[in-house]
């Protein structure tokens, strides 16, 4: 059987980092469920399939073919075999992607296609529902979390490392409306799971948040 390994949190609390680090340290696959919402809502803007369009959203959800593969370890995402990585981490592909990840199209072809991928692999997969919804029974789970000052802030270090210039009371506006869609929409909302061990970030540096998660990793194998 499988070991699963559930990192759920708001946007910029450090998840993919942490996650990814976690995996390559303990010889997992790291699974970046939020590239897949965002690789939809890449299809939905380039195709300017409007959300409100539910018709035109479940057509395109029946037809779009999503594929995860590996290179060098990190996860490639392929839209009708053409891989997109480099497009989804753009602002406007993440704004989008907290609009259309409420949509149950959308999310009922996505959770399949990562449950599939958890059944047979050990894997650390992050999102918002993985602990809640998409691995229920992940024998470790993790609500990474940080103040929004905190995850604006890295943010804004992020962008501003790559030559974007964007106003860190924009950036802290995004991340409050992203977390109000994600925490308040109608299915699988983001939340802590009952048995999820918090983890707030918002006073720790990446090592200091790796030992944590790796200790309680520790523990986890000797119970
Ligand atoms: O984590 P990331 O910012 O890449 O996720 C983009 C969006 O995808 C999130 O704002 C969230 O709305 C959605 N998402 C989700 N469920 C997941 C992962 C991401 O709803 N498991």
């Amino acid at each position: 059987m499988s070991f699963n390994i559930a990192i759920d949190g708001p946007a910029g609390a450090g998840k993919s980092t942490i996650a990814r680090s976690l995996a390559r340290s303990l010889g997992f696959i790291y699974v970046d469920t939020g590239a897949m919402y965002r690789a939809m809502a890449y299809y939905f803007l380039k195709n300017r399939i409007d959300p409100e369009n539910k018709s035109g959203i479940e057509d395109a959800c029946a037809d779009v073919d999503i594929t995860i593969t590996y290179e060098n370890g990190e996860q490639q995402v392929l839209l009708n075999g053409e891989n997109i990585t480099s497009q989804l981490r753009k602002e406007s592909v993440g704004n989008m992607a907290s609009v259309t990840s409420a949509l149950p199209a959308v999310r009922i072809k996505l959770t399949q296609l990562q449950k599939k991928l958890a059944a047979s692999t050990d894997v650390v997969m992050d999102g918002r529902d993985i602990g809640t919804a998409v691995l229920p029974d992940a024998q470790m789970k993790i609500y990474l979390t940080a103040g929004t000052a905190v995850r604006a802030k890295r943010r804004y270090e992020e962008l501003k490392a790559q030559g974007i210039d964007k106003s860190l009371e924009s950036i802290e506006k995004d991340i409050r409306n992203r977390d109000y869609r994600d925490m308040h929409r109608d299915i699988s909302p983001l939340c802590q799971a009952e048995d999820a061990v918090l983890v707030d970030t918002s006073d720790m540096d990446i090592e200091t948040v790796l030992n944590t998660i790796r200790r309680i990793y520790e523990e986890k194998k000797r119970s």
